[in-house]
């Protein structure tokens, strides 16, 4: 594997004088700016630029830009973050003028189609998770948990139920429902998984009391299983007078199969970044839209996108709504976009989606388990957790296997999550990848396997063939140099 060429960073170009643009003499009078500024505004010194030529500065970003992994350049089974294709075509639609032109204030007579589109997908949601009513305002899955919990105590407390505080979250959830569960005010508690790694019911119905707001569950769950007893779950925290909430973020395993409201959910937040693509990774933009039943819909966040005999409009008379959580009318761009991939789709391919996502994670599951451990056997829906513990036995972790797979040109799987399972390897392939891309990934796994076991050091010192090799990630993260720093000579 060769390595990719190293480029020399800009600074070290730089050649005094030299420039990347030509201007003409000035013709007209210099501007004084010690007349305008005071004096310590102005610089004394030239800034410490690099100075190159245009074609220099054209291939140094040209060259930065190629350094990045996407979902566009190579396989990305990142486990929990559904880094699946995002079809072209949304980027088609997501440009026309019409919709990113519009400008937030613009009279609501000449943004009907815009309006209509939310609505439509507002409409589209609840369909496809059997609530009632949906917000499209908020920016990402975890302002969606937020926002849902905002509405589960806002109904406790027009019930007068002030006691209810305490959020049940499985050991098994994603690290953002129990963050969301504290900052909406609420005390996360959480119940254990089983050792078939679903929820345990004796400890559910030990941790319910008439002091539960609500559960927080995300099915399948993190370790990509289906909570088979999720009916007796919602009996237990309905009988308490507890409210349900899906963390509905990957519901790419699920989708035209089964629903959130079928199962009995009172709340729901979807990634449309995730399972409805978004293009997504390093920070957004997301949307995470929230479905309610009709108990909860008078607090959804105002405005709601609602249809009259005069058409779309913002309906913001809502006087018990918990109010508005982010400016505007949430990520426009990417609901065009989520809008635009259901409908070419359509029910059929949504379904499709769900079938191929469980057909790919079993299949990559039942071969790679024949070299890793596999801590739970029974059949997993969209993604998969593997354990490294046979090979960390060999001298060889987890971090080791992730790193030795960049040398392959893959994107590693989510490692050491979920934390139940020792030196986890979580592996969402997502349903766009061709069997032939599952197969090179799952030889790859197990020809690292094999050095693990007859040259444990070339696993150990990966990656080989990257421009940047291990960094100190506790320096990285708490001491970051992010400037080029010119070595005096
Ligand atoms: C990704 C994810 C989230 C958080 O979503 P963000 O958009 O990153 O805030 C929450 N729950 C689960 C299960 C997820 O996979």
């Amino acid at each position: 594997m060769a390595k990719q060429t190293d480029f020399p960073v800009i600074f070290e170009l730089s050649q005094e004088g030299r420039k990347g643009y030509q201007l003409p003499d000035l013709d007209v009078p210099d501007v004084d700016l010690d007349a305008e500024f005071a004096s310590d505004y102005i610089r004394t010194e030239q800034a410490d630029l690099p100075e190159v030529s245009e074609l220099q500065i054209m291939r140094h970003y040209t060259a930065l830009s190629t350094r990045n992994h996407g979902v566009d350049s190579g396989f990305y089974p990142l486990g929990s973050c559904t880094m699946k294709y995002n079809p072209k075509v949304n980027e088609d639609v997501a440009r026309y003028p019409g919709f990113s032109m519009v400008h937030p204030y613009q009279q609501v007579s000449s943004i009907q189609g815009a309006l209509g589109l939310m609505y439509d997908l507002q409409e589209s949601l609840c369909e496809i998770t059997g609530m009632d009513a949906v917000t499209l305002q908020s920016a990402a899955g975890a302002q969606g948990e937020w926002t849902g919990l905002m509405m589960i105590r806002a109904l406790h407390e027009a019930n007068g139920d002030h006691h209810r505080t305490k959020v049940i979250v499985p050991d098994s959830a994603h690290g953002t429902n129990p963050a969301s569960a504290t900052v909406a005010g609420f005390e996360a508690v959480t119940v254990k998984s089983n050792n078939e790694g679903l929820v345990d019911l004796d400890d559910l119905r030990r941790v319910v009391d008439e002091n539960t707001a609500a559960l927080m569950l995300t099915n399948p769950n993190t370790l990509g299983l289906f909570e088979e007893h999720i009916l007796e779950m919602a009996s237990i925290i309905h009988e308490a007078g507890g409210r349900l909430y899906y963390d509905g973020a990957n519901l790419n395993a699920i989708m035209g199969y089964t629903r959130p409201g079928d199962m009995g959910f009172d709340v729901v937040h979807l990634n449309l970044h995730k399972t409805f693509t978004g293009p997504h990774g390093g920070g957004g933009p997301g949307s995470g839209p929230v479905g309610v039943t009709e108990e909860l819909a008078k607090f959804l966040p105002k405005p709601l996108i609602s249809k009259n005999q005069d058409g779309f409009y913002f309906d913001s008379d809502r006087p018990s709504s918990i109010g508005r959580i982010k400016p505007y009318y949430g990520n426009f761009g990417i609901n065009v976009r989520a809008y635009t991939y259901i409908r070419s789709m359509g029910p059929d391919g949504l379904k499709q989606v769900s079938e191929n996502a469980v057909v790919n994670a079993n299949y990559m599951m039942r071969r790679l388990q024949e070299e890793f451990h596999l801590p739970f056997t029974q059949h997993c829906k969209h993604e998969f957790v593997l354990s490294g513990k046979n090979q960390k036995k060999m001298g060889v972790r987890t971090l080791d296997i992730a790193k030795r797979l960049l040398d392959f040109g893959y994107h590693p799987p989510t490692i050491y999550f979920p934390i139940n399972v020792e030196e986890a390897l979580m592996v969402e392939p997502t349903e766009t990848e061709s069997k032939e891309t599952l197969d090179e990934f799952i030889d790859a796994m197990i020809q690292i396997s094999e050095e693990a076991k007859d040259d444990p050091e070339i696993v150990q010192e990966a990656p080989h063939s990257t421009v940047v090799g291990r960094m100190d990630e506790t320096q990285a993260a708490r001491k970051p140099v992010l400037r080029y720093y010119r070595e005096e000579s």
